[in-house]
């Protein structure tokens, strides 16, 4: 799988660094993020699980993603000092973020970080926002305690990941932490579809001709545009209008780390945003709580003209 490990996706950007001396602002971002959340991953190392193997087939056979909130074994002080180190990078880029809430910046991380608060999170239930004045806030501490929760995830993922039958599993959202994906690619193999996790960067098989979002298996609703060399796919749902960005590992010629691809093709997003369309995601609560979709796997989709 080409995954690419945070170090990988780091020294490429170094690389690119030093060829064009500096990086734009999101990839800097992008990288001084991934410094704290690798420093992070060191420190958790690999977490110890009491999952049985029969328990790991049932809940894969059930739908039912490997981790629940009251399942994770969280360092709270790792947590919380990842989530001061986390916020403050937020806030040495305004031009990216705005500035941040005083909240945000001055009521610490223990008393933001709550057990409730990051519970809501993994649940995707509503944040308790009582230190939250605007929608805005709520969204940039979401995007503040996804970065920071991460290598907490992630590290679910590197133990959990090699036991989930992938051909049983072909549901909506991961199989480790119950996320929603946020960009796919097309394996060298065979071409199949998968997902990749847009909270701990697992990476799953799903159907080609299905919507990640809702569901729908109808091939009137389904649709994908390509670039012109073919190795970008945007697909999207006419009837949730909703996008996933995908890469086509059977045309790609250079070495493909698929988290970066997510802020390297940025320009799709805005391509999918000027047709109409939403990123998918966004519910995860609604998703995890609907385990009744079908499973069957399509193989024909139907392909649009590049735009
Ligand atoms: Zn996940
Ligand atoms: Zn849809």
């Amino acid at each position: 799988m080409p995954k690419g490990s945070d170090n990988n996706i780091i020294r490429k950007l170094e690389e690119q660094e030093r060829k064009e001396g500096g990086l734009p602002p999101l990839l800097e971002f992008y990288q001084r993020l991934l410094r704290i959340q690798s420093k992070a991953a060191q420190h958790i190392g690999l977490p110890k699980l009491s999952l049985t193997e029969e328990t790991i087939s049932e809940r894969i056979e059930h739908g039912l993603p490997l981790i629940g909130f009251d399942e994770l074994t969280l360092d709270w002080s790792l947590l919380h000092d990842t989530f001061a180190e986390v916020t403050t990078t937020f806030a040495e880029y305004p031009q990216l973020f705005g500035t941040l809430p005083e909240n945000l910046r001055e009521l610490g991380s223990s008393r933001l970080l709550t057990q409730e608060t990051v519970k809501a999170w993994f649940e995707g239930s509503e944040l308790p926002s009582k230190w939250m004045v605007s929608d805005t806030d709520t969204c940039l501490l979401e995007s503040i305690i996804h970065a920071t929760l991460k290598p907490f995830l992630a590290s679910y993922s590197k133990v959990l990941l090699g036991l989930v039958n992938q051909e049983k599993w072909r549901c909506r959202y991961c199989p480790i932490c119950g996320g929603n994906a946020d960009f796919a690619f097309l394996d060298k193999e065979r071409g199949a579809r998968w997902l990749l996790c847009s909270r701990c960067d697992t990476e799953w098989l799903f159907q080609r001709l299905q919507c990640p979002h809702c569901g729908t298996q109808s091939q009137n609703d389904l649709a994908y545009f390509t670039d012109d060399e073919g190795i970008y796919r945007l697909y999207v749902c006419e009837q949730c209008k909703r996008y996933l960005k995908a890469i086509d590992l059977q045309r790609t010629k250079s070495e493909v780390l698929l988290p970066l691809e997510r802020l390297l093709t940025l320009d799709i997003d805005t391509q999918a945003r000027e047709y109409g369309y939403n990123p998918c995601g966004g519910d995860d609560a609604k998703l995890r709580g609907d385990t009744s979709q079908t499973k069957s796997s399509g193989n024909h989709e139907q392909s649009t003209p590049s735009p």
